[in-house]
């Protein structure tokens, strides 16, 4: 018999697709958009519409696994949860809980993969835990320094919108159900202007683009506000009676002639006109920033001086405009986490405060990390060998560990650095909930067939080590449970559990952020810059810019479908330079290692780029991620993986 199923997808995209599964003699037949969802509609992207190749891929790992020598023996749950509590038990005796590292990224973004890993860390006493980020921290914690908050106008909004900038992003690869709202928006009569320095995909729908020095955003912001110095004395009461620093923005922005952001940003005076226009002239301006503004070492500083350029031009709590980026506020009570702690002081414990080291210069912190020194590792959900920077270091990091356990559910450039893999299921074998940060939906993950295999969830696994270390009934009960635990607020929204499993619901947000003039700052203010140090660019050779690709969501990518060398794309000016040809091998090299590419001439790219697609490929432990240096940026800090400068060489 066949049954519908609603679920949604739990990846790092905005999106959240709702999904509504066919499953007939407990298979899957059709994993297909759910259309009750108003914002993902009736489509999925390329990595959902692919997603039941990925669930039934002979790749995926299937049984726990114990390294010998170099190479992995499968073995019983059993063992492998006595292995890992042995362990742990172990290094924690010997040098106390936060000799243990866990590392946990964004592979699955569902709620209990969230906080059960956190609950299991509570019990066991503590733990070195990670700060920072690889992908949004430099612009969220801008959002939260200037506004107070990372909100942002439902899509929807957009059809208010007189004009649209999408600056640093490129939602046709990375945000795909933007583009309907985008669409409807311009039959409506608003303009889409791109700034990328990337001729992207989106940049090839769009109206204008503006294509400025790689990391020049911030002189581009501030070329833009001066244009429009002219019209101050207009700039509504709103901008002046609820900001502080406005005096000090100007002041900052006189330090600065506009020649020379012009030729900083390198961009023409026409250009700036133009996006002046769009702030002024074609209002309501709505604007999505991306992680293009951010991968930069100001990418704190890029992302606000653009919140500045919105704010002052009126575009900030009105309908059609807003600094949009993500909605990273999601109602799930944390009392829990408080309640877990009484119940670990019950059992006798007083769990550590973690220790935090730096998400983007992990492999550093790792080997640096003193009393007590990190010892053991636990990953999950991540793949930093081939998503953090500086690759070869990450790998030698974790292979000088005494024990590393990955939880995955594919042998991933990080899995084959394991001491011991627990094999995980994916979001269709799996109960749990998701909220979107791209709109304020939230729906149902549902286990809809049986785990492949001995593949476990996040949960069971921790649950299952908790009961070999004698946690008691701490961890212990079904996934419904512990989401009812996080209610309270969901409660409050009059959003009841059994809606949430039926599908999608929208949960309770403002729809315009700010609309009352009170912004979520400690004075209640928006907040402009007032100091912007510029940016040197100490390294010669070619800006690396990495092309994300349709099919690709970070490293997650199946074997049988990677391709088995990237491409480089250059300005055919620079080739020329370089007596370099289309379609040869060449060697892109920066000062951490080198890898070879085939390389193609393209128009579109700036003559001071190399474009380098796709990021991870077949048989490569780190992918483009081996030439990346670990540099952090201003605010966050994110890994500033766009400061890499690289040369390109024959390879003969
Ligand atoms: S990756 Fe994003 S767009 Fe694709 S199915 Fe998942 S949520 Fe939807």
């Amino acid at each position: 018999m066949e049954k519908k199923i609603p679920t949604t997808c739990t990846r790092d995209c905005p999106s959240c697709c709702s999904i509504m599964l066919t499953v007939k003699d407990g298979r899957i037949i059709s994993h297909r958009a759910d259309p009750r969802n108003p914002i993902t509609r009736n489509f999925l992207c390329v990595k959902g519409t692919n997603y039941l190749k990925r669930y039934n891929s002979p790749e995926r790992i299937l049984t726990p696994l114990l390294r010998n020598g170099n190479g992995f023996l499968p073995i019983s749950w059993d063992e492998a949860l006595d292995t890992a509590a042995e362990r742990l038990t172990k290094i924690r005796a010997e040098s106390g809980p936060l000799s243990t590292l866990w590392a946990q990224y964004s592979g699955s973004l569902s709620l209990l993969n969230l906080i059960m890993p956190r609950m299991f860390w509570i019990h066991f006493g503590g733990s070195t835990m990670t700060r920072g980020g690889i992908s949004i921290d430099a612009l969220q914690a801008a959002q939260e320094h200037d506004f107070g908050a990372c909100l942002l106008h439902e899509p929807q909004d957009l059809k208010n919108s007189g004009s649209i900038v999408v600056w640093g992003r490129n939602p046709a690869v990375t945000h795909v159900h933007l583009l309907p709202f985008i669409r409807e928006a311009r039959k409506n009569g608003a303009e889409l202007t791109v700034v990328d320095s990337r001729y992207s995909e989106t940049a090839r729908l769009a109206d204008h683009h503006i294509a400025p020095r790689p990391g020049g955003d911030g002189y581009l912001a501030m070329a833009v506000a001066k244009e429009i110095q002219h019209r101050w004395d207009e700039v509504p009461d709103f901008v002046k009676g609820r900001s502080e620093g406005w005096e000090a923005y100007l002041a900052m922005l006189e330090q600065y002639e506009e020649a020379e952001l012009l030729q900083r940003a390198d961009v023409s005076r026409e250009q700036v006109k133009h996006l002046a226009s769009c702030y002024w002239g074609h209002k309501p301006c709505a604007t999505f920033l991306g992680l293009g503004v951010n991968w930069w070492k100001e990418g704190g500083a890029n992302s606000r001086l653009i919140h500045a350029l919105v704010f002052m031009s009126g575009n900030i709590g009105i309908p059609g405009g807003g600094a949009n980026f993500f909605n990273m506020e999601f109602p799930f009570d944390t009392a829990v986490f408080k309640e877990e702690m009484a119940k670990a002081a019950a059992r006798g414990l007083t769990p550590l405060k973690p220790r935090r080291l730096l998400l983007p210069l992990l492999a550093r912190e790792i080997e640096e990390a003193q009393d007590p020194p990190i010892r053991l590792a636990w990953i999950s959900m991540f793949n930093p060998v081939a998503s953090a920077p500086d690759s070869n270091h990450m790998k030698k990091a974790l292979q000088n560990l005494d024990f590393v356990i990955v939880t995955e559910q594919f042998m991933t450039a990080t899995a084959r650095c394991a001491d011991l893999i627990f094999p995980a299921t994916t979001y269709l074998e799996e109960d749990d909930v998701m909220y979107s940060h791209g709109s304020s939906y939230m729906g149902p993950v549902t286990a809809a067939v049986k785990p492949k295999g001995e593949t476990r969830s996040n949960m069971q696994i921790f649950q299952g080590l908790a009961e070999k270390l004698g946690f008691g009934e701490a961890l212990q009960g079904k996934p419904w449970k512990w989401i009812s635990r996080t209610w309270a607020l969901l409660d409050d929204m009059d959003i009841s559990m059994e809606a949430v499993k039926r599908g999608p619901v929208k949960r309770v947000q403002p729809l315009i952020p700010y609309e009352n003039g009170v912004f979520r700052t400690k004075d209640g203010k928006f907040q402009f810059i007032t100091d912007y140090a510029g940016r040197k660019d100490e390294e010669d050779g070619l800006f690396l810019l990495m092309v994300k690709r349709r099919s690709l969501l970070n490293t997650q990518l199946l074997d049988q479908d990677a391709e088995t060398i990237p491409t480089v794309s250059l300005n055919p000016k620079t080739m020329a330079e370089m007596d370099l040809k289309e379609g040869e091998r060449v060697w892109v090299s920066s000062p951490l290692d080198r890898l070879e590419a085939i390389l193609r001439a393209s128009e579109f790219t700036r003559p001071d780029v190399a474009e380098l697609g796709p990021s991870v490929w077949k048989d490569d432990q780190g992918g483009v991620n081996r030439l990346h240096r670990a540099v952090i940026s201003d605010l966050g800090p994110t890994a500033a993986v766009n400061e890499t400068k690289v040369t390109i060489r024959k390879a003969s």
